[in-house]
């Protein structure tokens, strides 16, 4: 283990993925509405391709992240308790066979990558929650309200204002 993801919770673990490559695994099966796991890392200034936005201007970097695939009803989301995140369990999520995904919509204003989702008919560009109100996806942001963290609020209604002056 190296000291990016010391700390990280032993309750999950990473394996072949339906999704994409890998993907992280629960050794144990979690109820909706209980804690899946923790992610500890380091804390970064910028977005980049394997980290959660935390505050506005600090991002945790930590490897698992990117074992973590997102998917448009995944079936956990992230919440930020100090310096680590934390997953929730939004559906019930099956001992070692339900691969743990969440929203990337959530996980960063801005993602410093888009991509194609591959869980729907007609994928959906994924860039992070900022072009989500760019491009008016009301019923999207109206599904994802909740998991949505306070920072992340607080940037998109600047935004809004501002898109509202231009
Ligand atoms: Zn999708």
């Amino acid at each position: 283990m190296n000291s990016n993801t010391l700390g990280t919770s032993r309750s999950v673990f990473v394996g072949p993925s339906k999704i994409n490559g890998r993907g992280l695994f629960s050794r144990r099966a979690v109820p909706s509405g209980e804690i899946v796991g923790r992610l500890c890392g380091v804390i970064l200034q910028e977005a980049s391709k394997r980290t959660i936005q935390i505050a506005r201007n600090r991002h945790l970097c930590s490897d698992y992240i990117d074992f973590v695939n997102h998917c448009c009803r995944p079936n956990a989301y992230v919440r930020v308790e100090g310096d680590s995140i934390v997953l929730n369990a939004i559906k019930n999520i099956g001992r070692e066979d339900d691969e743990i995904t969440i929203d990337y919509n959530c996980s960063e204003f801005s993602l410093a990558e888009s991509f194609m989702c591959r869980c729907c008919s007609v994928p959906n560009r994924i860039c992070g929650y900022q072009y989500l109100i760019e491009n008016n996806q009301d019923e999207y942001l109206h599904r994802i309200a909740r998991f949505v963290q306070p920072h992340i609020v607080q940037m998109s209604s600047e935004l809004k204002k501002s898109l509202m002056i231009r």
